[in-house]
């Protein structure tokens, strides 16, 4: 059981549709490919990126842990493209504290044998992926075959009915005629047996071609093959991404008193993966400081190293709008693009208490995502409409009942 629901796990949520059907080797390829294909934004610090790779691994050993292999290979990957190809070419990877590089070369030395390893793993079940397909082929061409064969048969089958249906009216008129000439009726049962007579050998060869042909049809009903289970799958999907009700009211408890003087709060919304989703399960107030349109946090390590001891990965943010509507602004935009380039089902939730609104968004994956990656400037400035540039997050599932741990750090 484990394996096969392993198997669909991995086929779900990577491989796209013709790389499922293709080589094997094709497939593993395009995995790597999305990992290895970092760029370094020079203006990003070289620490921010030590600190990403805590959380990739991180990340990746929940992956692991949840047997979603390509997930873990791919932020694998990743790690080693930035870490042994790209950071040196940084201009401040000389500032980077020694510590953090020495940690880091520890990790590297773990990370790339359990990366060659892995690869290995995901090889072998794409290949069986692969071989199942085509089994799934040649069972699909012997259905068809079987089918075209039954449809063949039954037309048969019609003809041979028309035939005898004809063969019995003439029967029928023929006694007609005969008896034609009686008149009393006791003559009359006599009549309406004539064909019965006659038809009794024709219903019976009828019946016996319809017997063989069921018993024909009940061997290859089994349809599973016309959705093999590579078919299923799609890059675009966004895992869900489960939230406790009970987070915006708790946060916004935690906010009360900030909203009452016009600034703004913000919190991290931290979690685990579990069955292939990803589960809010605590929100982190960092240090801060807000005015009425944004909030800036400090002591960033406070959170990390709270992360670090409770092993949470960062699943998106939150903030309040003490008085204005949930949108995103500009500096909103960008702060969220760095959770959603990391986690690209991570979510910035924006409460409006005034308005009694609670805004779930994400930039859009195939154009905003990028469009605000690449923009350079920095505080409020405006940005094109369209197309738009952030979405309603349609992958959030509450959960009534789930629990919320509030974790404050801001130092009264
Ligand atoms: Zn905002
Ligand atoms: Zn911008």
């Amino acid at each position: 059981m484990n394996k096969e629901k392993s198997e669909t796990k991995t086929i779900k949520h990577l491989s796209s549709k013709d790389i499922g059907m293709s080589d094997p080797r094709a497939r593993l390829k395009a995995l790597s490919d999305q990992g290895s294909n970092v760029e370094m934004d020079r203006n990003i610090p070289p620490q921010r990126y030590y600190r990403s790779g805590v959380e990739m691994i991180r990340m990746a050993d929940m992956y692991m842990k949840d047997n979603d292999l390509e997930h873990a290979y791919i932020l694998y990957v990743k790690f080693i493209t930035i870490f042994v190809e790209k950071i040196r070419d940084h201009p401040q990877f000389h500032m980077v504290p020694s510590k953090d590089k020495e940690q880091n070369q520890q990790t590297l030395r773990k990370i790339i044998p359990k990366a060659e390893e892995l690869k290995k793993q995901l090889l072998e079940q794409y290949q069986a992926d692969f071989e199942k397909y085509l089994e799934d082929a040649k069972e699909r061409e012997k259905i068809e075959k079987e089918k075209l064969k039954q449809e063949e048969l039954e037309k048969l089958r019609e003809e041979e009915e028309r035939k005898n249906k004809q063969a019995a009216l003439a029967a029928v008129r023929a006694a007609k005629a005969a008896m034609s000439t009686v008149v009393t009726s006791p003559e009359e049962s006599k009549l309406k047996k004539v064909p019965s007579i006659a038809q009794k050998p024709l219903i019976s060869l009828s019946t016996d071609i319809a017997a063989q042909t069921s018993k024909e049809k009940r061997t290859p009903t089994i349809d599973r093959s016309t959705k093999p289970s590579v078919l299923m799958s799609d890059n675009l999907t966004l895992r869900d991404i489960v939230l406790p009700t009970k987070l915006m009211h708790n946060f916004l408890m935690v906010a009360f008193g900030n909203t009452m003087n016009n600034k703004e709060t913000c919190g991290i919304l931290a979690g685990k993966i579990e069955r292939h989703k990803l589960v809010v399960t605590h929100l982190l107030i960092p240090e801060q400081t807000g005015s009425p349109d944004s909030c800036v946090t400090h002591n960033e390590e406070d959170i990390f190293d709270y992360q670090d001891q409770h092993n949470l990965i960062t699943l998106g943010w939150i903030h309040t709008h003490p008085t204005q509507t949930a949108f995103l602004s500009s500096v909103d935009l960008h702060t969220h693009c760095a959770y959603q380039l990391m986690m690209a089902e991570a979510i910035a939730i924006v409460c409006a208490p005034k308005y009694d609104e609670t805004g779930f968004f994400i930039l859009t994956p195939e154009y905003g995502l990028d469009f605000i990656a690449n923009c350079r400037e920095s505080g409020f400035h405006p940005h094109p409409t369209k197309p738009p540039l952030y979405m309603e997050a349609k992958h959030c599932k509450m959960d009534v009942t789930a629990a919320i741990e509030v974790v404050d750090l801001r130092r009264k």
